[in-house]
């Protein structure tokens, strides 16, 4: 039996260990992917500290994987070896439950995830439904296409569901893992772009990404900033304060929308009049579905969006995901198989 490297976590709050397994087979209506990259995401941790019950241990971790099909189980129909696939937070749907029967896929009530829910891509091999998968363009490495599948789709997605349309007043506030890209897909889409972070050393980045305008939250007040400049249609949230996002909400236009991505532990709190007086909403937004993964990454390879990533062997997992929580990674951590 052909052996494989893993990266796994044996119990919650475990070490990373790499160890070897026997190459998984596919089932039916799954594939087995050979993994050439995989991203380091924040939500990663869910898995490390065991933060959601049921997480069957030990577990290997991982939702931005990027590879090719290298065997195919049975059923499934429209996926042969060789295609290059990736897989993110969506890790496979129900078919059963209301949202899923009205179309909604991303909203499951039993959705899975990959390095969640079964063994993920920190690996030199993973089984995955068919149902969750998403094509690479050709021009799109493996190690720029796992970063997109998780902060590409999420910010991506999220932008053209809006509401905002070319030429409307759109902010990403933060530049970190999911900003850098919101900005570059923002600007892309014809939008014009507000880049709001914390201090003026940010704003070369921000104008490096496209960003039409930059504005300093240490040092304006950014809501009546925005009101000056006829308020954003959209305002794409990707900091982990909810009290920081709050403070965004006045700055929103006539029918503007704050579009939550970032996850953050405090809560956001707006004075309802700032909501009825403008017919202003305040909204959640989870990635996408595979087919939206899909779109994320043909729009990324037609205009040229790339995460900013930095690439580090798979046997250094746990490195590259310190190097992450730390808030160091300049933007994305990915893992590579060499494969
Ligand atoms: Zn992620
Ligand atoms: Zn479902």
């Amino acid at each position: 039996m052909p052996k494989i490297r893993v990266v796994q976590i044996a119990m919650k709050g475990g070490p990373f260990e790499v160890v070897q397994r026997d190459m998984p087979q596919p089932g039916q209506g799954e594939v087995r992917i050979k993994v050439q990259a995989c991203g380091v995401c924040h939500s990663d941790s869910i898995a490390k500290d065991g933060l959601f019950p049921g997480i069957p241990y030990p577990i290997v971790p991982g939702h931005e994987i990027a590879g090719v099909i290298d065997a195919v189980g049975t059923g499934v129909i429209g996926w042969t070896p060789g295609t290059r696939v990736g897989v993110g937070w969506f890790g496979g749907h129900c078919g059963r439950c209301e949202p899923c029967r009205r179309g909604d896929l991303v909203d499951c009530r039993n959705l899975r995830v990959p390095g969640l829910n079964y063994d993920g891509g920190y690996a030199e091999a993973m089984i995955a439904p068919a149902d969750a998968l998403a094509r690479i363009p050709d021009d799109l490495s493996a190690a720029e296409a796992g970063p997109l599948l998780c902060a590409g789709v999420t910010t991506f997605h999220a932008l053209r569901e809006s509401g905002a349309r070319p030429s409307d007043l759109v902010a990403i506030y933060g530049i970190g893992g999911l900003g850098h890209l919101g900005v570059q897909f923002a600007v892309k889409m014809g939008f014009r772009t507000v880049a709001i972070a914390r201090g003026a050393d940010k704003e070369p980045l921000a104008r490096q990404l496209g960003a039409h305008i930059y504005l300093d939250s240490a040092a304006q007040d950014v809501a009546a900033e925005l009101t000056k400049l006829g308020g954003a249609k959209t305002i794409l949230a990707t900091v982990t304060s909810g009290k920081a996002m709050s403070a965004m909400i006045p700055g929103l236009a006539v029918r503007g929308r704050l579009v939550v991505v970032g996850v953050g532990m405090d809560p956001i709190e707006v004075f309802p009049i700032d909501l009825i007086g403008a017919s202003r909403t305040v909204t959640g937004h989870i990635v996408g579905a595979p087919i939206d993964s899909e779109d994320t990454l043909a729009f990324s390879a037609l205009t040229g969006v790339r995460p900013t990533i930095e690439t580090m062997p798979l046997e250094r997992a746990a490195k590259a995901y310190d190097k992450m929580m730390r808030g160091e990674a300049r933007f994305r951590m990915v893992l590579t198989t060499g494969l």
